[in-house]
């Protein structure tokens, strides 16, 4: 049934695939690491797996990663692509590798990388990145925990002084790592240098058990994630040697001198690395959820048509109203991912070579922004793929909830999206006010800053949907900053009466960013797949602005006709989507093995497929008569008496 939509696509599909993977080179890479994981026995598509208990789970995650890891490395982020992730949850030492190498990278001296990162690689020293505390997260800088230097011993005195202080979150703690690297207020002579980072040992080399004086476990379950063993850890008093401090930055000489060097700013590589990775690897999650809704929405069908014949639900526009603009967001998010990646390229390349910090602001800017969107993006795409597929999306053999469940909690970590979208937003207004002071210093990317007002005949094409992106984003931001300064304590009416306005004009910025990179994309490529790329990119635009064009009302820069005349544009954009929808999913690649879902293969009976599992795979129904039963009894005899 499928092959004949697949013959209604009308562009070349590898050309499309290379698109989304950056290349001909990085989609071929996928496609070899995808098979061997469609090719061993350990990753065969296991839909009881949410039948297991958590232990079981766990088990069965770090005997996978055992395998993977003989095929994959993971200190490699161009392996984070779906296929390493489409199992039911993420592997063992994925923070190690993401979190704990690239802060190391950045926050060690020379020589303490020297000594460690041999051990780093071969996970000799297994480490988690223990920052958050129970009553502290994204406020790090009031973290609790304290390392007080012991100038009589030469070490420092790692100790957790209330319940508050309690490392809390850090994944790998609670099971598995030796190691961690622990945030915390350093302290020489009783006077305090702000939060740094200590290497130490927290479980013994043999017997696994915590070193006396610390004591560690995992937190619990949690909403998905049940792999990651996300734990605690608290200090008694615990004594960790002088060079436990990462001294890149900051050195506590043996007599308890303290010595600033270099720029702290390059600290921010370490978030970088990781956001970096969620904004060009996890969004990809977005394309397995989208290929799982469309297929299941060719295979479905509800009601008669006219002619009595049965209604493919894709066919309907409300179905189409739900997953066209998310596929559309999904390949404006992949585009900017890939303009994303080259600025953080650059801006590492120009501080490791010739100490030039000058994209850092930027860069940091931008990435803030685009994890806090992707990330959003991709739960919320997860989520409405889900809702596409009624019934059947609520179940795992969907392949849909665990996208959901492992992939909400990128929202919260590595910077919470509100907070990320507030960094942005205090760019913004930096570059706001350059445009009248130096407007020289302006970057590029944000000298839409300066636009007051468009005449636009046409408000659907690709070039004025840019203009209004633009222009919605400037008018939010001058909004926010006259809120911001309506008010004569700065830092109050920051946190206390301007922080809407300010967080809804930063989350205006990653669309309009998008809409640039998605017609870059388009510029250059031939006939056919500039045409569906402009359908796409169009939809794209229209759909952010519908979703979010105060910026435009507040000047009265869109009539209701426009507003009318978007809406329109885009019902019409839907049916050549329609037509493509299959191929446009499908150029991602991803085997059936890959979507990890019953409802989606590439060809067959799903209705024989969710049949077969409930009936022969579930092991619920391995008992025929379950103890449960024994209950209903006594529950029988509760309502007798009533
Ligand atoms: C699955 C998972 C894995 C994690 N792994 C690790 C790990 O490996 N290591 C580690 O150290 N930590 C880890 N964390 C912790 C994570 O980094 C923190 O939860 C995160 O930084 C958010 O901090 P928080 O929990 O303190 O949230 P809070 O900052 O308390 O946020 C709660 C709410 O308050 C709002 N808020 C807070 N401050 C402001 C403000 N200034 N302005 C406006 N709104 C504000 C937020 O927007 C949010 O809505 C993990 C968390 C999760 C969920």
């Amino acid at each position: 049934m499928l092959e004949a939509e697949r013959k209604q696509g009308q562009f070349p599909l590898l050309e499309m695939s290379h698109l989304i993977y950056g290349g001909k080179e990085q989609f071929d890479k996928f496609i070899e690491r995808q098979s061997f994981f469609d090719n061993h026995p350990m990753f065969k598509a296991n839909h009881d797996f949410f039948n297991l208990s958590r232990q079981d789970q766990i088990l069965l995650n770090a005997e996978r990663t055992v395998v993977a890891l003989k095929q994959l490395s993971l200190a490699d982020p161009s392996y984070y692509t779906p296929n390493v992730l489409c199992f039911q949850g993420i592997f063992v030492s994925t923070v190690h590798f993401a979190m704990v190498i690239p802060a190391f990278q950045v926050l060690a001296s020379d020589e303490q990388i020297q000594k460690w990162m041999t051990l780093l690689k071969n996970l000799n020293a297994f480490g988690c990145y223990a920052q958050t505390e129970l009553g502290h997260g994204s406020d790090v800088q009031n973290l609790q925990t304290v390392a007080v230097f012991d100038k009589q011993t030469c070490e420092f005195v790692i100790h957790t002084p209330n319940i508050e202080a309690t490392k809390f979150w850090p994944g790998e703690l609670g099971l598995y790592c030796e190691f961690a690297l622990v945030f915390a207020q350093l302290i020489v002579d009783g006077k305090g240098y702000g939060v740094h980072p200590f290497w130490i040992r927290i479980r013994d080399k043999d017997t696994h058990k915590p070193l006396s004086g610390i004591e560690i476990g995992d937190i619990g379950p949690k909403m998905g994630y049940a792999v990651k063993d996300n734990g605690f850890m608290s200090f008694d008093h615990y004594r960790a040697p002088l060079d436990s401090l990462l001294n890149r930055y900051i050195k506590v000489s043996r007599d308890g001198k303290v010595e600033r060097q270099g720029n702290p700013k390059v600290g921010y590589g370490s978030m970088m690395y990781m956001r970096n990775i969620l904004c060009d690897q996890y969004t990809k999650f977005a394309g397995r959820a989208l290929a799982i809704a469309v297929r299941y929405s060719l295979y479905r069908k509800q009601f008669k048509d006219d002619n009595k014949q049965e209604i493919r639900i894709l066919d309907y526009q409300c179905q189409q109203q739900k997953l066209f603009p998310l596929l559309a967001e999904f390949y404006a998010c992949v585009f900017g991912s890939v303009k994303i990646k080259e600025l953080v390229n650059d801006n590492f390349n120009r501080i490791s070579q010739q100490n030039d910090f000058s994209m850092l602001g930027l860069t940091h800017a931008v990435l803030s922004g685009a994890k806090a969107n992707y990330t959003y993006f991709v739960a919320n795409c997860a989520e409405w793929c889900r809702l596409s597929c009624g019934g059947h999306g609520f179940a795992h053999y969907s392949g849909l909830p665990v996208i959901f469940f492992e992939m909400s909690p990128n929202i919260t970590l590595e910077g919470e999206n509100t907070i990320l979208n507030l960094q942005l937003a205090r760019y913004l207004l930096k570059q706001l006010q350059h445009i009248v002071s130096k407007p020289n210093a302006v970057p590029e990317f944000f000298k839409f800053l300066q636009l007051e007002t468009a005449k636009l005949d046409d408000v659907t094409s690709l070039d004025n949907l840019v203009t209004l992106l633009g222009l919605n984003c400037a008018n939010l931001t001058k909004y926010a900053a006259q809120k911001l300064m309506s008010h004569s304590d700065m830092k109050e009416s920051w946190d206390t009466k301007s922080g809407i306005a300010l967080a809804k004009a930063a989350s205006t910025f990653i669309p309009y960013f998008n809409m640039l990179c998605f017609v870059d994309t388009i510029n250059n490529k031939a006939k056919d797949t500039k045409q569906i790329l402009t359908v796409l990119a169009r939809i794209y635009g229209i759909t952010m602005l519908l979703n979010n064009m105060q910026g435009l009302l507040l000047k009265n820069l869109l009539s209701s006709q426009d507003i009318r005349t978007l809406q329109d544009t885009r019902e019409q954009l839907y049916p050549i989507i329609r037509q493509n929808a299959l191929c446009l999913v499908e150029a991602q690649g991803l085997s059936d093995n890959s979507l990890q879902s019953l409802i989606a293969p590439k060809e067959g009976d799903v209705y024989m497929n969710m049949y077969n599992f409930a009936s022969k795979e579930n092991s619920l129904n391995k008992q025929q008569v379950h103890n449960g039963i024994n209950y209903i009894q006594k529950m029988r005899e509760v309502n007798a008496k009533l």
